[in-house]
């Protein structure tokens, strides 16, 4: 993945500090609505960053409901009180529906509570609903603040010194249905539960020739199922954003038993919740189950995941996403002025950015006024750039045309895996081939990597050869780390013998595993964990902040023995607190002499009579298991648009046959910042470190300082990605969503 470029408006926190300090101010965070896994995340990050920047910080226990209430349910939070929280689903502060909050009087009793504490920053995290209050709130805040005063609660002064209320917004919410952001905190982890009964379901449903109908949480918004279906390859999904064309009875029967013809031995339908027909009314599970059995007497059965999918422990992608949207929150709080309107945090890409909150919660409403009066593609559009690159990825890799329908290119097309086997290469390679057969290409696979091609292990594939991939680990081409240098004429001679017209290489994606390494509940003890990469220091880095890890040592960041025994001494202080658990993360490549070894048998001698040490080399195991959602999802539609641009290249290459080896014709596709982008290998060769075979620049190196704040080091960080409020709108079509 290509270096982003570092930007001009970077500024450091501590001179942002002298500016901007959160001294003297009270930050009060809550959280709302429906429960999401990551809220805890976020909470832990909003407490931390605004206690390093010298703010108070307050946990508003139950919600509005807490709010109104004060007493007890107003609390100062202290930087030990959000240890090991990181880990836990669900929320610590507890979340609540709040009738009172909804009236005026409510909402001056809340406001009472807040003043009488000093409280004039408000970090709300839930769904729409929340966020819509949180507004209303702020914008009556003077007002009630004047009638408070007119009631004798609070005095002149109290008014005037607490005249403005900031409010920050994080969306908490499984069902992905806010508009504005890519990811909101929950949904990563919801995909992970539906996954893991997918996976299970199918396994089951394989022995016996099932139908399984599969409903999933989502009563206006089509995501999870979505995306669940993209994940799984399922036969048939049903979203309430855009519903099955009339007739739809009949093509889901003729799909179902096309692919049972192809020898599939079962049937995975999805229904989101909500799922409608065109006439708005509700298409049910039940309902579809009897369709099936009637019309094709198949043995159905219908599963209906509930609260399941709000369980367990929150994701790696979870952790990280909501502990960059806490810190980002509270730097949005301190940078509000009175004219700043109340900002949502949110995900763009892999950038952090910040959108008004009205604009956000306008257009989410947008979408469910469009399902009403059955505008059907405003929804798809409204919902935003990543949901339509899904659905139409999905209409493009479930749905085959009729080989005669498909207009040929005359081209052949390759797809080879290289380098280590990673989860959600198998996914890759399926949509490569399925798209390009929809191309007109001749799809060809290469078993065994350079080497197999060499030898001319090539062989056409289908349509239904590459069914069921998308949730199988490893390559099922197989793959071999032989670089293909010493069998240049060989592979030369098979790409003439085959007329290879295009080939994609679809590997070095080790990047894409993450890191699952829970280390709680033990008596103070220091766990030193080793990670893979090679010189590249990711996931030690990203497996460090998903896991609250103390220090994480990456071959990017030179250290020293300086470095190693202020850590220590640092972990140690820690550990004399009432924290227990300390965690280390090594990159396998950080330094030649200090090893994993040296490095615990460091912590171990120093941490003497304070804690005890543990080491675990993670080893293979990151590379293995079933794909998670996300490298699923994300194997699929990368590969999906590399198919696209190399059907573009080879319509604009003149003289079919013919040599057309531009610079450009050579491309990586990768995302950066925002955007999924090809780079030119030639362009890529500039940025490239080949003895360490890492970028020269690695765009998360700035997450770094987070990690170190929220493990109580001094550092400083840049504040956000761009540090403006930006404007929701609406991308062209052609522009598709980078994930
Ligand atoms: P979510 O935040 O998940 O969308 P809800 O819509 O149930 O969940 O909202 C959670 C809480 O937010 C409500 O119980 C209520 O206290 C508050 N809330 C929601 N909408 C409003 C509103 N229009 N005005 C004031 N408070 C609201």
């Amino acid at each position: 993945m290509a270096g982003e470029e570092a930007s001009d408006s970077k500024v450091s926190l501590r001179t942002f500090l002298e500016h901007l300090s959160g001294a003297g101010k009270a930050i009060g965070v809550l959280t709302s609505g429906g429960d999401a896994q990551g809220m805890n995340a976020a909470v832990r990050a909003v407490v931390r960053m605004g206690i390093y920047v010298g703010a108070k910080v307050y946990f508003i226990y139950e919600g509005y409901q807490g709010m109104v209430d004060g007493g007890s349910n107003i609390v100062e939070a202290d930087w030990e009180s959000v240890s090991s929280i990181l880990q836990v689903g669900g929320t610590i502060i507890g979340s609540a529906r709040c009738k009172a909050f909804r009236t005026r009087e409510g909402r001056l009793k809340a406001a009472c509570n807040l003043v009488q504490r000093g409280i004039t920053n408000l970090c709300v995290i839930g769904g729409d609903g929340s966020l819509t209050g949180a507004n209303i709130f702020r914008k009556e805040w003077s007002g009630l603040l004047e009638e408070l005063a007119q009631h004798g609660e609070i005095d002149k002064e109290q008014v005037q010194k607490h005249a403005y209320l900031n409010v920050v917004g994080m969306v908490g919410s499984i069902d992905n249905d806010f508009c504005g952001t890519d990811m909101t905190i929950g949904t990563d982890s919801a995909l992970h539960r539906i996954i893991e009964v997918v996976d299970a379901i199918m396994t089951t449903a394989q022995s016996h020739q099932r139908t399984f109908v599969l409903e999933v949480m989502g009563r206006h918004c089509g995501y999870l199922a979505l995306v669940s279906a993209l994940a799984c390859g399922a036969d048939w999904v049903f979203l309430p954003e855009s519903p099955p064309e009339e007739g739809w009875q009949e093509n889901m029967c003729i799909k179902l038993s096309e692919n049972r013809a192809r020898k599939k031995r079962l049937n995975i339908i999805i229904v989101a919740e909500g799922a409608i027909d065109t006439q708005n009314k509700p298409i049910t599970s039940e309902q579809i189950k009897e369709l099936v059995v009637t019309q094709l007497g198949y043995d159905t059965r219908v599963t209906i995941l509930g609260h399941v999918q709000r369980g367990g422990t929150p994701s790696a992608f979870d952790r990280i996403l909501a502990s960059r949207m806490g810190v980002e929150a509270v730097v949005a709080l301190l940078q509000a002025t009175p004219e700043t309107p109340a900002c949502v945090v949110s995900l763009s890409g892999n950038q952090a950015v910040r959108l008004p909150l009205v604009e956000c919660v306008q257009m989410t409403q947008d979408v469910q006024k469009a399902m009403d009066e059955r505008r059907f593609k405003d929804a798809v559009r409204l919902r935003g750039r990543s949901f339509e690159t899904n659905l139409n990825t999905y209409k493009r890799l479930a749905i085959k045309f009729p080989d005669d329908q498909i207009v040929k290119s005359n081209c052949n097309v390759a797809v080879i895996n290289v380098g280590a086997p990673a989860a959600g290469m198998n996914a890759a390679v399926r949509s490569a081939v399925r798209v390009g057969i929809a191309d007109g290409h001749k799809m060809l696979a290469i078993y065994d990597g350079f080497e197999g091609f060499a030898k001319g292990q090539v062989k056409e594939i289908g349509w239904g050869d590459v069914g069921g991939w998308t949730g199988q680990g490893g390559s099922i081409l197989g793959t071999k780390r032989t670089l293909p240098g010493k069998f240049l004429e060989d592979i030369a001679q098979q790409m003439r013998t085959h007329s290879i017209n295009a080939l994609l290489i679809i590997g070095g994606f080790e990047t894409c595993d993450r890191i699952k390494q829970s280390a709680s509940g033990t008596k103070r003890r220091v766990f030193i964990i080793e990670t893979m990469g090679g010189y590249c220091g990711y996931l030690a880095n990203m497996g460090a902040l998903a896991a609250g890890a103390d220090a994480a040592y990456i071959f990017e960041e030179p250290f020293d023995i300086r470095d190693l025994q202020s850590n220590v001494e640092h972990l140690t202080e820690k550990m004399k607190t009432t924290i227990q658990r300390g965690l280390v993360l090594r990159n396998e490549s950080c330094s030649e002499n200090y090893t994993t070894d040296f490095i615990y048998q460091l912590y171990s001698e120093e941490g003497k009579g304070v804690f005890d040490c543990r080491k675990n080399v993670l080893g293979h195991m990151q590379q293995g298991g079933a794909p998670s959602p996300f490298d699923r999802n994300f194997g699929t539609k990368i590969s999906a648009r590399a198919m696209q641009w190399i059907s573009m290249k080879l319509k604009e290459s003149p003289g079919k046959g013919k040599r057309f080896v531009t610079d450009d014709s050579i491309c990586v596709l990768g995302i950066s910042k925002r955007n999924l982008f090809f780079q030119p290998v030639t362009e890529l060769k500039k940025e490239t470190d080949f003895e360490h075979r890492i970028p020269k620049e690695q765009w998360w190196l700035k997450l770094r300082p987070l990690m170190k704040i929220l493990a109580k080091y001094e550092a400083s960080y840049e504040v956000s990605d761009s540090g403006q409020l930006e404007h929701v709108h609406h991308r062209g079509h052609e522009e598709p969503a980078a994930i």
